[in-house]
């Protein structure tokens, strides 16, 4: 089977390990050919995810393709799978995600909780909506990793808005933010990862560490998977999809967003549970069942950043020192030059005990350096 993945991040790049066990035939295509999933997969393709002829001369002659960033041309996965290519997810739910007003709009026709919002088309429309503070403001396209977002406090703070169409949302007091994974098969049967917790960085608005299963009420984790299962059901796709949710000081569960493809809030499944969010894609993609989504152990993730002060050819102090630690997988993903706050790889920690995923957790922060 041959099988296509847009965009060759590290998300691809655990993608295409995953791939190694099945008799896939893997084709990628990225603008970059130096990046992390290009020498992972049998075919590269350099060339541009967003571009109409590039997309749609890639995708002739595969059976399948999946997606590894929404940001991608829509319209020639329209063209290629009313020619027959299958893709994962349909264009319908990519079109609905890629745009945060469209989504936004999304989740309130199908009454799925969400904060209250108001489409913003430029900078001095926002001026007119000061009672709506204090507010989250975000581009409609082309944000992601907490670059499109901005917290909106003051009036004055109106001013520094984005200055194209865009959704300023009613600030969440968030007790905690989670995530869920859910792939979707042609069937429309569903298996759903346990919710993961996130601990976000002040500074790069990136994630810091993760706790999985999320420590919550089962009260709590089941009005979130019926909100998430809700949102998968909507977008009517096989498909994998992982729902961030937050959790209010009143313990409501409303959605944040919504990714249609593997996440990295679910790196941790290769280690933590029986089947990964890449196999479950895999098994999605060729029709095989779909797995048991249950953790073994509970997990933490740190995301290994880019250090402050460095830019250049990557060097990663403190490896060995993080390598000898017990239950715990290293995943660098190959990149060459680090740059401040730069995802250069993450690692999983496995422990029974959450005290001790913690305590692992912030120590392999404070070991492992990316240097140049
Ligand atoms: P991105 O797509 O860049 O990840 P998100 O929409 O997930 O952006 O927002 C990034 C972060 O901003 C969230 O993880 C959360 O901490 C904060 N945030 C987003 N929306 C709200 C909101 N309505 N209220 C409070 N905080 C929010």
């Amino acid at each position: 089977m041959k099988v296509g993945i847009l965009g060759g991040g590290q998300l691809g790049r655990m993608l295409l390990q995953a791939a190694a066990n099945y008799t896939v035939e893997t084709y990628v295509l990225e603008n970059d050919p130096h990046c992390p999933a290009a020498h992972l997969c049998h075919h590269f393709t350099e060339g541009d995810i967003r571009d109409y002829d590039t997309v749609y001369r890639f995708g002739q002659g595969l059976d399948a393709i999946t997606i590894e960033i929404e940001s991608v041309n829509v319209e020639a996965l329209e063209k290629l799978e009313s020619e027959g290519v299958k893709i994962y997810p349909k264009p319908s739910a990519i079109r609905i995600i890629k745009n945060k007003i469209l989504q936004k709009e999304f989740y309130s026709t199908h009454q799925v909780p969400t904060a209250a919002f108001v489409v913003t088309g430029n900078l001095a429309a926002l001026q007119e909506h000061a009672s709506f503070l204090p507010a989250v403001h975000k581009i409609g396209q082309g944000g992601y990793d907490g670059k499109g977002v901005q917290v909106l406090e003051t009036e004055k703070d109106l001013r520094n808005g984005f200055d194209a169409p865009a959704v300023l949302e009613k600030k969440v007091a968030i007790k905690k933010e989670i995530a869920i994974i859910i792939g979707r098969n042609e069937a429309g049967e569903t298996v759903i990862f346990p919710p993961a917790e996130m601990i976000f960085d002040p500074i790069w608005n990136l994630l810091d560490y993760q706790l999985s299963p999320a420590r919550l009420a089962d009260k709590i984790v089941w009005k979130a998977e019926a909100i998430a299962s809700k949102v998968v059901e909507a977008l009517a796709s096989p498909g994998l999809f992982a729902i961030e949710l937050f959790i209010d000081m009143n313990d409501d569960v409303s959605v944040n967003e919504s990714a249609p493809r593997v996440h990295n809030s679910g790196h941790h499944t290769i280690e933590a549970n029986y089947v990964s969010q890449y196999d479950v894609l895999w098994r999605i993609i060729q029709g095989y069942p779909l797995g048991n989504t249950n953790a073994i152990l509970p997990s933490a993730i740190v995301n290994i950043l880019g250090a402050e002060g460095f830019t250049g050819k990557a060097r990663y102090e403190g490896l060995t020192e993080v390598l000898k630690m017990d239950n715990t997988f290293v995943h660098l993903y190959g990149k060459t030059e680090t740059k401040p706050g730069r995802k250069m790889g993450h690692v999983t920690i496995l422990h029974k005990d959450y005290t001790e995923l913690t305590y692992q957790a912030n120590k392999i922060k404070h070991l492992l350096k990316v240097i140049a």
